[in-house]
């Protein structure tokens, strides 16, 4: 490596390192990337399945019977968001939320994926053991039921993922084993016990609790393991929401094309929800959908692996960060290589944002929109400024040559959980933001334009 290069690497790293919010580039983008025709099949595949399910889901929750079993979330106009902090729409194009948060019985975009896994785990199981029929009649038989009961569906989690595989587990009848890091807040692994669900608690991070359902899971012939770190069909299932997204922009008059670009904003944990949105979206939308991760500055995983620019697994500890984070679900050391390789010239970029950030972001989200979110799922709040007014941001822009096309943008704000957050829960984050931003936090102050230092564009450290 010549000295230069070296020296820029090592400036990337302590500015990683010293948490400072960033906004890195991906300079591996193609505006066409290599087909992958078999991960194109997984995704039509997922979106077949959901579909042949949704008389399943409406017949095992309740509260799906409004939406014939559809996990879908609505598309929200953000104009009052956009007018707190000053972006206006003739300006700065007009944004929206995706109102993951709202997604039925799970709370968190996690049901996507989550409930796709073990619908395919039990049809699998199902046509392995000839119970015939439509799936809403094979699938909640008692036949089916005395057969699912034999098995037990495993899964690591820092929280959400848990509540997702847990609810839909035990709801078909599995047995269920949750293994949850210390990051895990109780009120889900309450949840989830009053659901019959087992929790296995773990001192450990994320990975910790990952590997220990792993292990759990490959000495028993009868278990299933969820690996949230290399899930092929998670990643399908979250995929699925692109064609949600679209559908929905069109209802909403928001035309994607060269001169109308889609930013979308995602919260980024160990990559699969954001990677397989991110996905399905270039899919759909080619070069005219932007999207952007945003993780937490003490948990850039995804961005320290694609930052690499090798296979080899490189970590947030690696680094010299100590993955310590209030958002619990993002709070992840170690990116998943299997998203990495497939979105490594599919994603924009990646952003990172401080705690103080999340809690400005949330109680922006409550008091402007009146939306009460959990910190993780605030993250993509920080994304349209980070873009718009910073001169990372406008750097990107410039060089797709969007500049006179900002005025035509869509904004998307993925917001990923918090509608089942307990109140009291949502009490505390409220007393914890205040505290953390000041009693009268002028909330602009956390967010770019008003603030004096422009984010760093960060570089590769290869
Ligand atoms: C899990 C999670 C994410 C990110 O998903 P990953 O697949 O871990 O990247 C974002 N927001 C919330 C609220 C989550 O629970």
């Amino acid at each position: 490596m010549p000295p230069s290069a070296a020296s820029a690497r090592e400036s990337s790293l302590a500015l990683v390192k010293g948490r400072t919010p960033l906004f890195w580039l991906n300079e591996r983008w193609k505006a066409d990337p290599a087909k992958l025709p078999a991960i194109d099949a997984e995704v039509e595949a997922a979106a077949s399945r959901l579909l042949r399910n949704k008389g399943v889901l409406a017949a095992l929750f309740p509260e799906l019977a409004a939406t014939q079993g559809e996990i879908e979330s609505p598309l929200l106009c953000a104009n009052r968001l956009q007018h707190t902090v000053h972006a206006d729409a003739a300006q700065d194009g007009h944004w929206f939320l995706k109102a993951d948060h709202a997604l039925p019985v799970a709370g968190s975009v996690k049901a996507r994926g989550g409930f796709h896994e073990v619908l395919a785990f039990a049809e699998a199981l199902a046509a392995e053991h000839g119970i015939e029929g439509a799936n809403v009649v094979r699938l909640i038989s008692p036949e089916a039921r005395a057969l699912l009961a034999r098995y037990t569906v495993t899964v690591g989690s820092t929280g959400n993922l848990g509540l997702a595989i847990g609810l839909i587990s035990a709801a078909l009848g599995f047995k269920a084993v949750v293994h949850m890091s210390t990051d895990a807040k109780e009120w889900k692994k309450a949840r989830l016990r009053a659901r019959g669900v087992e929790v296995v608690e773990h001192t450990g991070d994320y990975a910790t609790a990952v590997e220990a359902g792993r292990q759990a899971a490959e000495s028993d012939p009868y278990s299933y393991f969820v690996d949230d770190e290399a899930s092929h069909l998670l990643f399908a299932g979250y995929a699925v929401a692109a064609q949600e997204l679209v559908g929905q922009l069109a209802e909403a008059g928001r035309t994607v094309d060269a001169e109308h670009p889609l930013f979308v904003y995602l919260p980024c944990g160990v990559g699969g929800a954001p990677g397989g949105i991110c996905y399905g979206l270039r899919t759909l939308l080619g070069e005219h959908v932007h999207c952007f991760f945003v993780e937490p500055v003490a948990s850039p995983c995804v961005l320290v692996q694609l930052a690499s620019g090798g296979a080899e697994p490189l970590s947030v500890y690696d680094v010299g960060l100590d993955n310590r984070t209030e958002a619990d679900g993002l709070a992840v050391g170690q990116a998943s290589l299997l998203v990495c390789e497939r979105i490594a010239d599919r994603v924009s970029g990646v952003i990172t944002v401080s705690d103080e950030q999340l809690y400005a972001a949330l109680l922006l989200m409550k008091h402007a929109q009146g939306i009460d979110l959990e910190p993780s799922a605030c993250a993509g709040v920080m994304g349209p400024l980070s873009l718009l007014r910073t001169a990372a941001g406008r750097d990107y822009v410039v060089r797709r040559g969007l500049q006179d096309k900002l005025h035509n943008a869509t904004h998307v704000i993925w917001t990923t959980g918090g509608s089942l957050v307990p109140p009291a829960e949502h009490e505390r984050f409220e007393s914890i933001a205040r505290r953390m931003c000041g009693p009268d936090a002028a909330l602009n102050d956390f967010f770019p334009p008003r603030s004096n230092h422009a984010t760093p564009a960060l570089r590769n450290f290869q």
